[in-house]
């Protein structure tokens, strides 16, 4: 066993755990990245990234089919070959993978560890039986993946999760699709779009993050309209059987049904990595999932060296944040015990289904009763979303009752990924629903949407 004298190591070279890794290096420390599986990181390799490719194929396989209320028919079928798109998704990810790949590659090679962490105590790590590293202090970065209860493991090879998918060389007849979480919901409505037989259950009528039950209850009356969505399912049995997973379980309308499937594909949420690392030989104090306890400003774990970044502390399991996270954590490694909290921007989550789904700021749940009002549109009637035939979905918007300070938003409805961003600023700049009227709106454009809804709050903060 080598043994390794450095200021900072980093566990995981994922989204997270390069950002630290850098700014580390820029406060002219010595640091080690220590990565246990491959570099290429989850965005680029299972996440963000294959998924868009899956959808964006969903989606002109949905648009062709849909031509015809314009007046404009596709004459004959439009045919799905799932080798090919399978491929142009494969292609295309390891593209992405290459760049990151080709980021790791500059980084030298006496910095870069591979193998499982563990801890042997606060500041000293083992690395996969071959290195015991000495550290000032540690960054954690060890992602997430997917949580997958004991049920599903009777299905043995017919059970996949997300990573599976993008490794498909041609789709599958069938597959069943387990939580209507973001994962789910987007594959499960992609696969659906390309032909793929799909089924997705859900519990207790979720709908992807959304909190809000006005938005949820359009959210579910537009996917289970367009593929078979058990909302609140109860499934009796899941078995394997040869190729197959047989599923008997009851259906909305309340019948006993059995259905085959190629796959049933695991999308019940995810756990931080935390489980694997040593975390007992530790002092730092776990709450009930076994994450360290963490300050949520600064990532640093309770008073120790010990920082914790990106999916693996569970708070916002998004890119952006890891990234964002990943720079704090590192900038207070180097300074430590000086830290300070990292630069936190508004909240902002996009879901891209179609239509796609949105949250910007506090989400409904979140909100003290009798303290907000909420402005309110439909798109079913919004102009642009009419002209387009995009016309689904509902908008909410959050204002505090006393200031008039936007607070957030919730929403399904079309092109929310761009709307989103222009709520997501004036949240960060603490507008007033009277400011934000007071910005130009342009016509005729989904935006104009957001106006109705903002001149909807406007006149309940009036009353
Ligand atoms: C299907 C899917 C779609 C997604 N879509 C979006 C999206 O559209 N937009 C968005 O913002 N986010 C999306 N996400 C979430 C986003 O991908 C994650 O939030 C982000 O990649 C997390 O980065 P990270 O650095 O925390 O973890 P990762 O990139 O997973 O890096 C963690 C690294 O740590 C390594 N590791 C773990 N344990 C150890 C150990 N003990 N020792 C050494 N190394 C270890 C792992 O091998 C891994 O390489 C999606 C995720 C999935 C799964």
């Amino acid at each position: 066993m080598q043994t390794l004298n450095v200021d900072v190591a980093v566990i995981g070279a994922g989204t997270a755990g390069l950002a630290a890794y850098r700014a580390v290096k820029a406060k002219g420390l010595s640091a080690v990245i220590i990565e246990g599986g491959a570099y290429g990181t989850t965005c680029a390799r299972v996440g963000c990234m294959p998924s868009k490719l899956l959808i964006a194929a969903a989606d002109a396989a949905f648009e062709a089919r849909h031509t015809a209320p314009f007046g404009v028919h596709v004459d004959g079928a439009v045919r799905i070959a799932g080798a090919e798109v399978m491929d142009r998704v494969r292609r295309e990810r390891d593209r992405f993978v290459g760049f990151v790949v080709k980021g790791v590659e500059t980084i030298p090679h006496d910095d870069k560890l591979v193998g499982h962490a563990r801890f042997i105590d606060n500041t000293v790590l083992e690395v996969g039986g071959h290195t015991e590293v000495h550290v000032r202090r540690v960054v954690i970065a060890t992602g997430s993946s997917p949580k997958i209860a004991a049920p599903f493991r009777e299905l043995g090879d017919r059970l996949i999760v997300n990573d599976d998918v993008f490794g498909w060389h041609d789709l599958p007849e069938s597959v069943a699709v387990f939580g209507p979480g973001v994962i789910g919901l987007e594959l499960g409505q992609a696969l659906s779009r390309l032909g793929v037989r799909v089924r997705l259950f859900g519990k207790r009528c979720t709908v992807g993050p959304l909190t809000d039950p006005a938005v949820r209850a359009v959210a579910l009356k537009a996917f289970s309209g367009e593929f078979a969505f058990d909302a609140d399912a109860k499934v009796l049995d899941m078995q394997k059987d040869g190729e197959q997973a047989v599923l008997r379980f009851i259906d909305h309308d309340g019948r006993e049904v059995t259905e085959r499937f190629d796959y049933v594909l695991a999308a019940t949420g995810r756990e931080a990595n935390v489980h694997h690392l040593g975390l007992e030989n530790t002092t730092l104090e776990l709450d009930k999932n076994g994450v360290p306890v963490f300050d949520k400003e600064t990532l640093q774990c309770g008073a120790s060296p010990v920082f914790i970044a990106g999916d693996a502390n569970n708070f916002l399991p998004l890119l952006h944040e890891a990234a964002d996270e990943g720079k704090t954590a590192g900038d207070n490694a180097a300074n430590y015990p000086c830290v300070k909290p990292g630069h936190r921007r508004a909240t902002i989550g996009v879901v891209f289904s179609d239509p796609q789904i949105a949250m910007v700021g506090q989400r409904y749940a979140d909100l003290e009763e009798g303290r907000f009002v909420t402005g309110e549109v439909s798109f079913e009637d919004q102009g642009r979303s009419r002209v387009m035939l995009k016309n689904k979905g509902l908008m909410h918007v959050y204002a505090d009752k006393d200031t008039g300070r936007f607070l957030g938003a919730e929403w399904l409805g079309p092109r929310a990924e761009n709307i989103a961003h222009t709520l997501a600023w004036a949240c960060q700049m603490r507008l007033t629903v009277k400011e934000m009227l007071d910005m130009p709106f342009y016509h005729p454009v989904i935006e104009e949407g957001l106006r109705t809804a903002l001149r909807d709050a406007a006149a309940k903060l009036a009353e």
